[in-house]
């Protein structure tokens, strides 16, 4: 036996030589009992500390072995998906999932995914300038006004023209103001 000081309350105590021997020749600390053992290896965290460095930790790992976690999702959504008991849970829910759809938040989002959703089914590589044409033609029709745009689209003033061409005898060429209404490219 060979006697030596406990790392943790500094008491004179004994041990096999050859366990007193290994720890000095490699640094390691030596306790009289578990009891201190335990005491020394305490980091004196709070359990807020902890967690916050757990979910540091987490996000690391997340992020390190994405390819391997989606991998293992997918696996266990394939072994254990149910269409049944599926279509169940999802009638079960249905009322709250309207209430979702209902909130103003909820419908500017999906109004703007929409919109992307089908000017990348309609134009697909044009998408982008599918949906800035649209933006712009929204724009130019808020700040013209009616007015305006009936007399760009040639149809200011429609029933009065009807009411006189229906009056007028037939031409063999057509009027200026008729030229200008059905030979010119509308805007819509
Ligand atoms: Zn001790």
């Amino acid at each position: 036996m060979m006697s030596f000081r406990c790392a943790w309350c500094n008491a004179e105590c004994e041990r096999r030589a050859i366990d007193v021997k290994r720890a000095r020749e490699r640094g390691l600390n030596l306790y009289c009992d578990r009891k201190c053992s335990g005491l020394a290896r305490r980091r004196n965290k709070t359990k807020a500390q902890l967690v916050h460095e757990k979910r540091l930790y987490d996000l690391e790992y997340r992020k390190r072995n994405l390819a391997m976690l989606k991998a293992k999702k997918a696996a266990y959504f394939k072994r254990t998906y149910d269409p049944v008991q599926a279509a169940i849970y999802r009638k079960s829910r249905m009322p709250r999932h309207v209430e979702y759809c209902r909130q103003p938040k909820y419908k500017l989002w999906k109004q703007a995914y929409d919109a992307q959703y089908r000017a990348k089914k309609y134009y697909g590589p044009f998408a982008e300038a599918a949906m800035l044409t649209a933006d712009l033609n929204r724009e130019i029709k808020e700040r013209a006004s009616n007015h305006d745009i009936k007399w760009q689209n040639k149809t200011a003033n429609k029933s009065q023209f009807r009411a006189r061409e229906a009056k007028e005898e037939k031409r063999s060429r057509p009027r200026y103001r008729e030229r200008r209404r059905y030979h010119q490219a509308a805007i819509s």
